[in-house]
C-alpha cells in the first residue's frame, strides 16, 4: 500500500509550524531513509515589530531552509501573505496539485479549530483537499491519485470542540537535540516576534547555547507536556517500562476523511 520509502507530508501555516509539531518525528523518518517535505501555506511576511513584506519573506524561507537541512528533509513555502490564507477554490487546487506531485502515503496539517485563521484554514484546505486529490477532473493537468492518502493532525491543545486525540504518539527524545537545532534556525521567530508578542523581548539570551536552553526550556515544554498528557497513549505504543522514561513526544490524531490504516499499516507509516 505504501511507498518504499516512505513520502510523508506536511502542511503547516507558518515557517515553523511543521517544525514545532513535527519536527522530531521527521528527523526519525528521515535517518530511516524516508522522504519528508514540509509545506509553510503562508510566507511568513507579517509576523514581526521591526520587519515585514519581502524581505521578511526572504529571511523566513532561508531559516526554514537550514531548518530543513539539518532535519534532511525539504521544505516548501508558499508566496501567499501570513493572515491572509483563505480556504478558496484557487488553494484548494492548489493543495491538491502539491499533494499529487508529491503522493505522500501520509497527510498531516493543523486541525480546523485551531486559534490562528491560517492554522484553521491550513487545516480546512487539507480537509477539503483530501478525496478530491483522487478526482481526475479536478486539476485535470495534474495526474490525479488512485488512492486516497492517509490523512492526519498535529497535536494542539485546544478543547472544542473535542480535545486532540494521540492515535499516535512517538518517543522523539533520541532526536530532541537535532530538533532544537532545528528550531534554533528560526531566529525571526524564536528570539524576535515570539518573544515580542509575549511581553519578553528583553529576557532573549545572546549567546548560542543559552538560546538553545531557552527554546528548550519555552517550546520544549510542548513535547514535554505532550508526553505527560498522553503517557497512557506511550505505555500502549512502547510498554510500561520504556513509555515512563519518555520525557519528549510528539503526536498525530487520524482524519476520518482519509485511507483509515490498519495497526499493521500504522506500524508501517512510523517505524520507530
Ligand atoms: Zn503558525
Amino acid at each position: 500500500m505504501f511507498h518504499d520509502p516512505l513520502r510523508i507530508l506536511a502542511f503547516g501555516a507558518h515557517p515553523d509550524d511543521c517544525d514545532i509539531l513535527l519536527g522530531g518525528t521527521a528527523i526519525l523518518w528521515s535517518r530511516l531513509g524516508h522522504q519528508v517535505t514540509f509545506v509553510s501555506t503562508t510566507n511568513g511576511d507579517t509576523g514581526h515589530y521591526s520587519m515585514g513584506g519581502g524581505p521578511l519573506a526572504r529571511r523566513r524561507q532561508a531559516e526554514a531552509q537550514r531548518s530543513a537541512q539539518i532535519a534532511g528533509i525539504a521544505y516548501r513555502v508558499l508566496d501567499i501573505h501570513n493572515g491572509q490564507l483563505l480556504p478558496t477554490l484557487e488553494n484548494r487546487w492548489r493543495l491538491v496539485e502539491i499533494i499529487r506531485e508529491v503522493d505522500p502515503d501520509l497527510v498531516v496539517t493543523h486541525r480546523p479549530n485551531d486559534y490562528h485563521p491560517d492554522h484553521r484554514y491550513t487545516g480546512q484546505l487539507v480537509q477539503d483537499a483530501a478525496y478530491t486529490v483522487t478526482i481526475p477532473n479536478v486539476a485535470a493537468l495534474t495526474p490525479h491519485l488512485m488512492t486516497n492518502p492517509v490523512f492526519a493532525s498535529f497535536s494542539d491543545r485546544f478543547q472544542r470542540p473535542y480535545p486532540f486525540q494521540a492515535d499516535v504518539i512517538i518517543d522523539i527524545d533520541s532526536v530532541m537535540p537535532t530538533k532544537l537545532d532545528m528550531l534554533h534556525c528560526h531566529t525571526s521567530q524564536f528570539y524576535e516576534w515570539l518573544p515580542y508578542n509575549q511581553g519578553r523581548l528583553d529576557q532573549v539570551p545572546e549567546d548560542e547555547h543559552a538560546r538553545k536552553a531557552w527554546v528548550n526550556e519555552l517550546w520544549g515544554a510542548r513535547s514535554r507536556d505532550l508526553a505527560d498528557t498522553h503517557r497512557d497513549a506511550l505505555v500502549a505504543r512502547y510498554g510500561e517500562e520504556h513509555a515512563r522514561a519518555v520525557r519528549n513526544a510528539e503526536a498525530i490524531e487520524i482524519s476520518e476523511y482519509g485511507a483509515q490504516p490498519s495497526a499493521q499499516e500504522l506500524a508501517t507509516l512510523f517505524p520507530f
